[in-house]
């Protein structure tokens, strides 16, 4: 399953975030929350400067954004902080992106000088911030000198390749794995559990199930499990560990395993993970516990704080303030966009549809990966709970946003 998944989103010809650079947004196929409201990414600005100064406000350091999409949280953040000029003058950005189209776009959502062409690896934004791409967190580190670094990384591990695994007979694990099917079948491919142990049982499931407490590992039947998004975790422990800094990690998901949670996205709404592939989002939630394991496995001193849920953390950062002093300078109909782009961001409708152990997804999911329908632009319902953030950082640092409560508490604020 992971080949296939790697395969359907990022192969250099077909994938579907390298073919498509309009995946985003009111026309694209799913929309995200920088997309929403201009406030998610300068609260994400807020974020990185409080932790800047945290970190003694160094005169030089990177802002290395994962996954950056069409750039608008990078350009909003940009944009909220460029009167902060010591954090600016301080801050080069690194976007680590592998899709040439999305590159392209995000070099013309930030505005750079010059034009671009398939070549560009370097740009600068009309204040003169430098801003560089990188294929992986390897290459930016070998692309600019070492030092501290603020890494964000907003709905990028859901994209990361995931394995699931299964019990097959005798309770042994097995992999679900991708096969050719028969030319009967609408899709040409179909899921089949191997037929005993494969590299992956042997090598990945275990960097999982370690982890867990042995009553849940004695009874669990199927579980998914993302190699790639614990390598990211675990590297970025390093990283800030050894050189300084913080990472900011936000996506949907929750502080526990799930059997089996990957979808379809396509035209905001939920289709057959083998439905006409490389032409949809491919999409698995993330299990931040499994984060928290790479952290610890790291020891390079850093910790992981969180999950608090994305409500929290905009609430923490003052989106609420920032609301309302935007609210003071509207028209009336930017005033209701900028309202409802607040709830869509911090409410909660849809609330915490799992817990440990439980069958992964919620209800249209499974409705939808059995082959029902889903209304149009409901997926993204009851963001300000389902997403959720963590963050990795040295210990001793205090992320602004975390400290107030438990992971588990909801905040008392999601009817606004
Ligand atoms: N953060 C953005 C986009 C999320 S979609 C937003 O919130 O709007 C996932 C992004 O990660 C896309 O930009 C996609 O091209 C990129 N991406 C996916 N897999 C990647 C990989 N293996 N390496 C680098 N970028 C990847």
């Amino acid at each position: 399953m992971a080949e296939y998944m790697s395969e359907v989103l990022t192969n250099p010809a077909a994938g579907y975030y390298v073919r498509r650079d309009h995946v985003f947004g009111a026309r694209g196929d799913f929309t995200t929350s920088p997309e929403i409201s201009q406030m998610f990414g300068e609260m994400i600005g807020i974020w990185c400067m409080a932790m800047w100064a945290q970190m003694g406000r160094p005169s030089a350091a990177r802002l290395v954004e994962l996954g950056p999409g069409r750039g608008t949280l990078m350009a909003d953040l940009v944009r909220g902080t460029s009167s902060f000029h010591e954090f600016s003058n301080a801050m080069s950005i690194c976007l680590v992106e592998i899709s040439p189209s999305l590159r392209r776009t995000q070099w013309e959502t930030l505005g750079c000088v010059g034009t671009w062409s398939e070549q560009t690896t370097e740009g600068q934004t009309p204040s003169g911030m430098r801003i560089s791409w990188h294929r992986s967190l390897e290459e930016v580190d070998a692309g600019a000198c070492a030092g501290p670094a603020l890494y964000v990384a907003h709905e990028f591990l859901d994209a990361l390749p995931v394995h699931q695994f299964e019990r097959g007979r005798d309770r042994a694990w097995c992999e679900r794995l991708v096969d050719e099917a028969g030319p009967e079948s609408p899709h040409h491919v179909r899921l089949v559990l191997s037929p005993g142990a494969t590299p992956a049982v042997r090598a990945v499931l275990p960097l999982r199930t370690d982890g867990l407490p042995q009553h849940l590992r004695a009874s669990m039947t199927a579980i998914e499990v993302s190699p790639q998004s614990m390598a990211v975790a675990e590297g970025l422990a390093q990283r800030v560990g050894m050189l300084g800094g913080a990472a900011l990690i936000i996506d949907y998901g929750r502080d526990g395993p799930y059997r089996d949670s990957l979808v379809g996205i396509r035209d905001h709404g939920l289709v057959g993970v083998f439905d006409m592939p490389g032409t949809a989002d491919l999409s698995a939630r993330v299990d931040f516990d499994a984060l928290r394991l790479a952290v610890g496995r790291a020891g390079a001193g850093a910790v992981m704080h969180g999950p608090i849920s994305q409500a929290q953390l905009l609430l923490g950062l003052g989106m609420e303030v920032r609301l309302q002093r935007l609210l003071e300078e509207a028209t009336p109909e930017e005033g209701e966009a900028l309202i409802a782009g607040y709830e869509r961001l911090v409410g909660g409708a849809e609330s915490r549809e799992d817990s440990m152990g439980d069958e992964g997804g919620t209800r249209r999911e499974k409705k939808a990966r059995n082959g029902g329908s889903v209304a149009k632009d409901r997926i993204c319902e009851g963001m300000g709970l389902s997403y959720k953030a963590v963050c990795i950082c040295p210990e001793g640092l205090e992320p602004v946003a975390f400290s107030m409560s438990s992971a588990t508490e909801q905040p008392d604020i999601v009817d606004v």
